[in-house]
């Protein structure tokens, strides 16, 4: 499938990739970068006429940095889901966001560079991402410049990238609370499937237990990953029960625009959107400590809408 790559370079280093790509574009023709190849193998591009392997790089590493993380560009999603210090981070919702993303071998080659460079709408670190406010540092021949991640999306696979190499994902602390908790949940054909819906979450409540911070990101709903700030808005100040949660989903879906697809139809994304932000919302509040009442309201609006629909049946135990 690559049958016109005339050039493959292998860089041991920043500078030497970013030099080999820019001297490759000054010569013409088409080319780019390759981490894991998961996804760009898989895109059969038959114009392409070089690439620039980043196996070989420095930047496959997982550090604290004030009370936040550092996360390599080719670190791989196998990487992250058996990340200790991770796991022990937000609930763990970036290596379970990892551990979801197609077969074991998929993993042991994916990156979370090329998962988020690549930007499908349905990738799946990206809401868990963005619920922590994360960002991403991008190298160029200029310098090196910090991108938040809720400005790095352009569309359906469009970047502010330019030929910039995607180096570090930067996530910092959380905000202080109370109490914090955290969760991701993701719907698919099969829980390893891309996704049809995935939603991350993350609350901070007082000690009376009202919201005092609110964050709530949407995956495969948009063009791009979103974030759903109205739903966060509307959250703060509130007391985290049933009423407040099931108005956060229901803000949260209309501010979703979903298409129909293959995978699922603009409808049933919405509808399981907000199943899946009441889920995730849920499962924070029980995190920190807050049951909300009855517990099977979700589960039981879930199989209300898929009566027999085998197809659209949730990764998750419903
Ligand atoms: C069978 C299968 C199942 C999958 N299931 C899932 C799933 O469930 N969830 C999910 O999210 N994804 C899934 N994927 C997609 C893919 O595995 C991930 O997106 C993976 O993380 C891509 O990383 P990579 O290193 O392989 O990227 P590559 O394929 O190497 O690159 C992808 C794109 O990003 C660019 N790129 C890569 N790294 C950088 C960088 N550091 N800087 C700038 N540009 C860069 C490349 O030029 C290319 O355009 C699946 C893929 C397959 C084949």
């Amino acid at each position: 499938m690559f049958d016109r790559i005339r050039a493959f370079h292998r860089p041991t280093t920043v500078a030497q990739a970013l030099r080999a790509f820019d001297a490759e574009h000054r010569r013409g023709g088409r080319g780019r970068f390759v981490a894991g190849g998961t996804d760009l193998v898989v895109q059969r591009d038959r114009t392409l006429h070089w690439l620039v392997d980043l196996t070989c790089l420095p930047l496959s590493y997982v550090r604290r940095v004030r009370g936040g993380w550092s996360i390599g560009a080719t670190t791989r999603m196998g990487e992250l889901e058996r990340s200790k210090a991770l796991l022990g981070f937000a609930n763990g919702i970036v290596p379970e966001a990892a551990s979801t993303c197609g077969s074991q071998q998929i993993r042991n080659m994916g990156t979370i560079g090329g998962n988020l460079a690549n930007a499908s709408p349905a990738c799946d670190l990206a809401p868990p991402l963005l619920a922590l406010d994360g960002s991403v540092v991008i190298a160029a021949r200029g310098g090196r410049r910090t991108v938040r991640l809720d400005r790095f999306f352009r569309g359906v696979n469009r970047t502010v990238l330019g030929g910039g190499l995607l180096v570090e994902v930067v996530v910092p602390a959380p905000p202080k609370a109370a109490k914090a908790a955290w969760s991701w949940q993701k719907l698919g054909r099969l829980q390893s499937d891309i996704a049809v819906v995935s939603a991350a979450a993350g609350i901070g409540v007082d000690a009376r237990g009202a919201v005092t911070w609110a964050r709530i990101a949407l995956g495969a709903v948009a063009p791009t990953p979103i974030r759903a700030k109205r739903a966060e808005t509307l959250l703060v100040g509130r007391i985290l029960d049933r009423a407040a949660v099931d108005a956060a989903a229901e803000q949260a879906t209309a501010d979703a625009r979903p298409v129909s697809d293959v995978r699922a139809t603009a409808e049933y994304r919405r509808a399981m959107c907000r199943v899946l932000v009441a889920r995730a919302l849920g499962e924070c509040a029980a995190r920190a400590g807050r049951e909300l009442t009855s517990p099977g309201d979700v589960g039981r609006a879930v199989r209300t809408i898929t009566p027999g629909n085998e197809g659209h049946r949730a990764g998750r135990s419903l």
